[in-house]
């Protein structure tokens, strides 16, 4: 089946192995193409995502998707020596730079590292006052699966806070976002990563996630409450906040 854009659909089965390509392919770069490709507005997308997150300190955090730990890092000074934020990813490529980039930015004693699937996270019940999954979620293939297990490790009274590419409010804007994700985007991609096809993979994944009431449903539907979202650039990517009673 191809996509309303050309490029073929990935059948689910071989979504995960993709998408583990792809990570594993701009890992070193991430952080570069991230700044390049958002002219730095992911920085600001992060920083309310921290806000919105009510960690303080001696808190338990996990950033799932973590990927380079831009917000663990932020985390790992707000929970301060008696918090803990676990940095969690599923692809040891992203999860090693990642990591060597917090020990290099000084972060402690309080972070730990490790390699999970959003799908069945490896800890017990009721464990974190709070989780963020940052543009990650798009990447999982059995989202609800994901949104239901990090229900179940949050404590009773936690925020599950979820940033990710959403659909643009207005018709414009959705048309030249179109044009700047699936034309300009992988140019960027090939003529700085020399890897035009992850950059694709990219777009396509945006194009296919759920919409604002889509994710907000099926937050509910995973047994989070009181979830409400906030669009973010125009909807380009919304920030979904639950709770769970
Ligand atoms: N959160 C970081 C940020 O905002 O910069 C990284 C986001 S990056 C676009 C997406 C990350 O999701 C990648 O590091 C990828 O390995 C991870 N990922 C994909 N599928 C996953 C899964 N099933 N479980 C956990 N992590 C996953």
């Amino acid at each position: 089946r191809t996509t309303h854009f050309g490029y073929q659909e990935v059948p689910v089965d071989e979504k995960a192995s993709r998408v583990a390509d792809v990570f594993h392919s701009v890992a070193a770069r991430y952080d570069v193409m991230n700044d390049l490709m958002s002219f730095g507005i992911h920085r600001v997308w992060k920083r309310l995502t921290i806000e919105r997150a009510g960690v303080r300190p001696g808190h338990s955090v996990l950033d799932i998707a973590g990927g380079t730990g831009d917000l663990t890092l932020k985390f790992s000074r707000l929970v301060g020596p008696r918090g803990r934020v676990v940095l969690a990813d599923i692809n040891e490529s992203m999860l090693r730079v990642g990591r060597d980039k917090l020990l290099d930015r000084g972060v402690g004693g309080n972070v730990e590292y490790v390699q999970a699937n959003a799908e069945t996270l490896p800890f017990p019940d009721n464990t974190f006052d709070c989780i963020t999954i940052a543009f990650g979620l798009r990447n999982v293939t059995d989202k609800d699966a994901a949104l239901r297990s990090m229900a179940r490790v949050l404590k009773p009274g936690g925020r599950l806070l979820v940033l990710e590419f959403s659909k643009p409010d207005n018709p414009l804007l959705s048309q030249a976002y179109d044009q700047y994700s699936f034309r300009l985007l992988p140019r960027m991609g090939e003529l700085v990563a020399g890897d035009a096809e992850s950059y694709r993979y990219l777009a396509e994944s945006i194009r296919m996630h759920p919409d604002q009431d889509t994710l907000k449903g099926m937050m509910e539907d995973a047994g989070l409450e009181r979830v409400e979202y906030t669009n973010l650039t125009g909807g380009i990517v919304a920030l979904h906040r639950g709770i769970k009673l």
